[in-house]
C-alpha cells in the first residue's frame, strides 16, 4: 500500500489499533508525525559476534540458529518464562524472556535469528541473554529476504522513551512505512542542501531512523534541525518587513526639550541608556511601527527610559499605553512614575492613570491624584484626555480604547502581536502604534537570532553608578545554623528576606505499575526541599519568632497579590517561595535572597534572584545554599558569585541547560530539533543567510510554492505572536 505523509496510522495494515491510540495519546496521528518522530539516539549492534568470543557486559548481536526453545511457568510467581538455547559455528548461548510466551511461537526450533542485547553472567557463571532484541533472519543475519534488519546487526535507533511505547514497537512501525512511502518532494533551496551538504529529504529520514553509519544519522538531523531555523528565520524576517510596510503615528522628538528633561532629573542617565533613548527616540520618528525590545537587569533603569518615549508621544498629543504582567507592578511603575514627574519642570506633566482590576486612579499634571470609577476612566482615556494609561496586560486588552494610542509599552513579555495591537488602538485604525517591550532576562545570542529575530533590540549593559555590591555567598551544609542567626540579626535590624526554594511538593510516587522504575532524576527531584516544608520549618522550628509567609504558583492570584502587598509592606519578614516571586518586584528594605538547593536553578535564573535585593541603601546579601559537594556544583555558583552581567551566564547556561529554561511553557510548540540546535551559533547563521537570500529577490515565496506551504504550516505550529 502506497503511503503519503498525511496517510493517518489509523487504519495502516498491520499496526494494531491499541498501538495506534498509544501513538495518537503521543500527538501522533500521521505519517508524517510518526517519522518526524526522530530517535533520541543510537545503539551500535551493527557488528555480529561469535559466540564464543562473547564477554559478560558486553552489548552485542550474534546469528545462529534456534537449537531448543521452551515455555515454563514459575508456579509460585504465575510467571511465564521462554527458554532458547541458539547456536552458531563457534557455541551456543541461552536467552530468557518473563511474560512474553508468544516469542516462543515465533522463534521455532530451526529458525536462523539474530539477538541483540547485553551478556549478562548468572550466578553460577554461565554467560546469557536477557531479553534480547531478536529478528528472524536468512543465512549471513543481516535481513530477511527484501527487508534489512531493524532492531539487531545494525545501528539501531533509540526513541524517546514514553509510556507504553518501546523503541522496538517503533523500530518496527517506522522501517516499513519508510520503505512504502511515495517519495517527497524536496523542499530546501538546492543552495541550502549544497552549501551545507545535507543529504536530500528521502535520504535523511532513511538516514535519521536507520543510519548505515553514525556520521549519516547526525548529516540527517543537522539538516533537520536546518529545516526548522530556516523556517524560524523565514517567518521572522518577513514579519519584520511586513510590519515595515505598516503605517505607525510619527512621534516627532524635541531634542532641546528632552535635554531639559534630563538635565532635570536627580541622575545621569548611563551611556548605554542614552544610547537606547536615542534608539528608540529615532524609531518612533519614523512613521514604521518600531519593535523593540529594551534589554537590562534588574535595577539597571529601564523604566525611565520608557517614561521618556512616553513622555515624548504625550508631548505631541498622543497616548501611550504601558503595560505590566502584575497588580503589583503596575502600580509600582505608576509610583516610579509619579516621581519621576516631581522632578521634572520643563514639560507641562501630562494626565496619567492607573487601571487595573482593582483600582483606578487618575494624576493630573497639578499633583491631583483621584480615584475615579472605572468607567468613567475608560472614558477619559477613549477622549483622549488621560496621555499614559498604566495597567495590567488583560485589563487593557479587554475594555479599554483609545483615542491616539501611538506606543505601547510592555514589561517583561517579549511578544505583542500586531494584531492586538491595532485592537488596542481602536481596530479602525489604519496605524500599528509603536511597540517597546522591556526585559530583564538576558536572552543569548543565537535565541535572539532566532525565536526574536523579528526585534530590533536596544541593550543596557552597565548599572547606574553607584550601586553597592550584593555580598554573595556559597553556603555548605556546616553553616546552615550560623546563616539562619545572621538573617534573624538582619530582620532584627529591621531588614526583610527572600527564600527560594525549587519545588512546592514532594512529587508523589506513581500508584501505576509503568512508574515503578523510578529515574535517577525523579528521585532527586523528591529529595529536593518543598516550599512547603521550608516555610513550616521556618515559621515553626527555625524562626518562630518572626513573621513568615509562603507563595507559590498555585495560590489564586489575589492571594498573591496580597501576600506580596503585605511584604512589599513590611507586614512580614520573611518570604519563602518558589520561583514565581515577581520578576521586577520592588522592595527596597529586603536585603536577603537566600536561596535553597540553588544547584537547581539555571545561572541565568539565580542571578535574576539576587536582582531582587540591593535595591535599597542597605547592604543585600545573596546565599546561595547548597546540599551538593560536587565540583561542578561550585564552579556553577562561583559563576554567580563572580558574574558581572547576566549575559555571559544566560549564554553559559544555554549551554549546560538547552534552551527550554529561556523559552519556557509558552514556546513549547518549538521543535525539540531546533532547540538543540540553538548551541549551534554556524547553523544558525547559516540558515538565516539562507533566508535572508530567498527573500531578498521573492519576498512572497512565489517560486517555492512546496516551502511557502510548509512556512504556514510551520507558522501554525508555532505561534509566533
Ligand atoms: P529596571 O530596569 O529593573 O526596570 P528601574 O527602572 O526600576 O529598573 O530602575 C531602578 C532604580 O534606579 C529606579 O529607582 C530608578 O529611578 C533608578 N535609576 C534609573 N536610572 C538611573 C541612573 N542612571 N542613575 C541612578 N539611578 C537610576
Ligand atoms: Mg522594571
Amino acid at each position: 500500500m502506497p503511503l503519503n505523509p498525511d496517510t493517518p496510522i489509523f487504519g495502516i495494515r498491520g499496526i494494531s489499533p491499541m498501538f495506534a491510540k498509544r501513538l495518537d495519546k503521543l500527538g501522533i496521528k500521521t505519517v508524517r508525525e510518526l517519522l518526524w518522530h526522530f530517535p533520541a539516539r543510537y545503539e551500535d549492534f551493527s557488528k555480529i559476534y561469535n559466540i564464543a568470543e562473547l564477554e559478560p557486559g558486553q552489548q552485542a548481536t550474534i546469528s545462529g540458529v534456534v537449537e531448543e526453545i521452551g515455555t515454563r511457568r514459575t508456579w509460585r510467581r504465575h510467571m511465564t518464562i521462554v527458554e532458547a538455547i541458539i547456536a552458531d559455528e563457534t557455541g551456543s548461548i541461552r536467552a530468557v524472556w518473563f511474560n512474553q510466551p508468544y516469542i516462543a511461537n515465533t522463534l521455532r526450533q530451526g529458525r536462523m535469528v539474530n539477538f541483540a542485547g547485553k551478556v549478562s553472567l548468572s550466578d553460577e557463571g554461565e554467560m546469557y541473554f536477557s531479553h534480547p532484541a531478536y529478528e528472524i533472519v536468512k543465512n549471513g543475519g543481516v535481513g530477511y529476504g527484501e527487508t534489512e534488519t531493524r532492531h539487531t546487526a545494525r545501528l539501531v535507533p533509540i526513541y524517546p522513551e514514553t509510556r507504553g511505547l518501546t523503541s522496538k514497537g517503533i523500530r518496527f512501525l517506522v522501517q516499513p512505512i519508510l520503505k512504502n512511502l511515495d517519495d517527497l518532494p524536496e523542499w530546501l533551496p538546492n543552495n541550502a542542501l549544497k552549501e551545507n551538504g545535507f543529504p536530500e529529504i528521502n535520504q535523511a529520514l532513511k538516514d535519521i531512523h536507520f543510519p548505515a553509519q553514525v556520521e549519516d544519522a547526525l548529516v540527517a538531523k543537522k539538516r533537520f534541525a536546518f529545516e526548522d531555523l530556516f523556517l524560524l528565520q523565514l517567518a521572522n524576517l518577513r514579519q519584520k518587513s511586513k510590519l515595515a510596510e505598516e503605517k505607525a503615528p510619527v512621534i516627532e522628538t524635541d531634542l532641546e526639550l528632552v535635554k531639559k528633561i534630563l538635565a532635570e532629573l536627580p541622575f545621569e542617565l548611563t551611556l548605554s541608556q542614552k544610547k537606547s533613548l536615542w534608539e528608540i527616540l529615532q524609531d518612533v520618528e519614523r512613521g514604521r511601527p518600531m519593535n523593540r525590545l529594551l534589554q537590562g537587569d534588574v535595577g539597571s533603569g529601564k523604566t525611565v527610559i520608557a517614561v521618556l518615549a512616553a513622555l515624548t508621544a504625550a508631548e505631541s498629543g498622543l497616548q501611550t499605553a504601558f503595560m505590566a504582567p502584575t497588580e503589583i507592578l503596575a502600580r509600582q511603575h505608576f509610583l516610579t512614575i509619579k516621581k519621576l514627574f516631581s522632578h521634572i519642570k520643563a514639560t507641562a506633566q501630562p494626565t496619567i492613570c492607573l487601571l487595573t482590576s482593582s483600582e483606578s486612579r487618575v494624576l493630573y499634571p497639578d499633583d491631583m491624584e483621584t480615584i475615579v470609577k472605572k468607567p468613567e476612566l475608560i472614558k477619559k482615556i477613549q477622549l483622549g484626555e488621560v496621555k499614559i494609561v498604566i495597567g495590567t496586560h488583560a485589563l487593557i486588552q479587554k475594555n479599554v480604547l483609545f483615542k491616539d494610542l501611538a506606543l505601547v509599552i510592555i514589561d517583561e513579555q517579549h511578544r505583542f502581536g500586531v494584531s492586538q495591537r491595532q485592537a488596542l488602538a481602536g481596530g479602525t485604525n489604519a496605524y500599528v502604534p509603536h511597540l517597546l517591550s522591556m526585559s530583564a532576562t538576558p536572552i543569548p545570542r543565537t535565541l535572539m537570532l532566532t525565536v526574536f529575530g523579528d526585534l530590533d533590540v536596544s541593550l543596557i549593559t552597565e548599572m547606574p553608578a553607584g550601586r553597592k555590591n550584593i555580598v554573595t555567598k556559597i553556603i555548605s551544609p556546616d553553616k546552615r545554623s550560623e546563616t539562619y542567626e545572621f538573617i534573624r540579626k538582619e530582620i532584627r535590624a529591621g531588614r526583610q528576606a527572600f527564600v527560594i526554594c525549587p519545588r512546592i511538593e514532594q512529587a508523589q510516587a506513581g500508584n501505576d505499575s509503568t512508574t515503578a522504575s523510578v529515574s535517577e532524576t525523579q528521585k532527586k527531584l523528591w529529595e529536593v526541599k518543598s516550599v512547603t516544608e521550608e516555610y513550616e520549618k521556618l515559621s515553626k522550628t527555625i524562626f518562630p519568632d518572626l513573621r513568615v509567609a509562603m507563595l507559590h504558583g498555585r495560590l489564586k492570584p489575589k492571594e498573591k497579590e496580597k501576600i506580596m502587598r503585605e511584604f512589599g509592606e513590611g507586614k512580614t519578614d520573611i518570604l519563602v517561595s518558589t520561583s514565581v516571586v515577581e520578576v521586577g518586584v520592588d522592595i527596597p528594605n529586603a536585603t536577603i535572597m537566600m536561596i535553597e538547593g540553588s544547584d537547581r536553578f539555571g545561572l541565568a535564573q539565580l542571578y535574576q534572584f539576587r536582582g531582587r535585593v540591593g535595591r535599597g541603601e542597605h547592604q543585600s546579601y545573596c546565599l546561595l545554599f547548597t546540599d551538593s559537594s560536587s565540583k561542578t556544583t561550585a564552579a556553577r555558583l562561583k559563576a554567580i558569585a563572580e558574574a558581572k552581567n547576566g549575559f555571559e551566564l544566560a549564554e553559559q547556561d544555554l549551554k549546560l541547560r538547552g534552551p527550554g529554561e529561556f523559552l519556557g511553557q509558552s514556546q513549547s510548540g518549538f521543535p525539540d530539533i531546533a532547540m538543540e540546535s540553538l548551541n549551534n551559533p554556524e547553523l544558525v547563521k547559516s540558515a538565516r543567510e539562507a533566508a535572508a537570500q530567498i527573500l531578498k529577490t521573492d519576498t512572497n515565496l512565489k517560486k517555492y510554492p512546496l516551502l511557502k506551504e510548509r512556512l504556514t504550516a510551520f507558522q501554525n505550529e508555532i505561534h509566533l505572536e
